[in-house]
């Protein structure tokens, strides 16, 4: 499969953003798609039924060292999505990276070098450069 251009990405978000290209509607639009992303998870355990989300206390053994903590930490997810709740999720996340896209568009950056530089420290900080 070939690797998808993320620059021609930035480019094609900066032709086709034409009525919400303020960074009031952008910042406002990202944060909406966001909550569509809620959304449509959410949905997909109460409406489609297609996974169950089932939140419960991490139970981690008292002597797992940090580098053990991974396989004991659950997602909560039990199932899978299945095609048309993916579907719908994968078009909200895609529409919460547009808006992210053209608000590095707005203070020209490049998202390619920004994700190498990101890709890097957390690299070279590993598991304690996470938040
Ligand atoms: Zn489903």
């Amino acid at each position: 499969m070939k690797k998808f251009p993320i620059d021609d990405f930035q480019e094609v978000v900066d032709d086709v953003l034409v009525r919400h290209r303020s960074i009031l509607d952008i910042l406002t639009k990202l944060q909406e798609s966001t909550g569509k992303i809620n959304r449509a998870v959410a949905k997909s355990a109460t409406y489609c039924g297609c996974i169950k989300i089932h939140g419960e206390k991490q139970e981690v053994p008292m002597d797992a060292s940090y580098s053990q903590l991974k396989k004991y930490m659950s997602n909560h997810v039990q199932g899978e999505l299945c095609d048309i709740c993916k579907e719908k999720v994968e078009h909200e996340l895609a529409s919460n990276f547009f808006y992210l896209t053209a608000l590095c568009n707005v203070f020209n950056i490049n998202i390619e070098d920004m994700l190498s530089n990101y890709n890097e420290q957390l690299k070279a900080l590993g598991k304690y450069g996470l938040l």
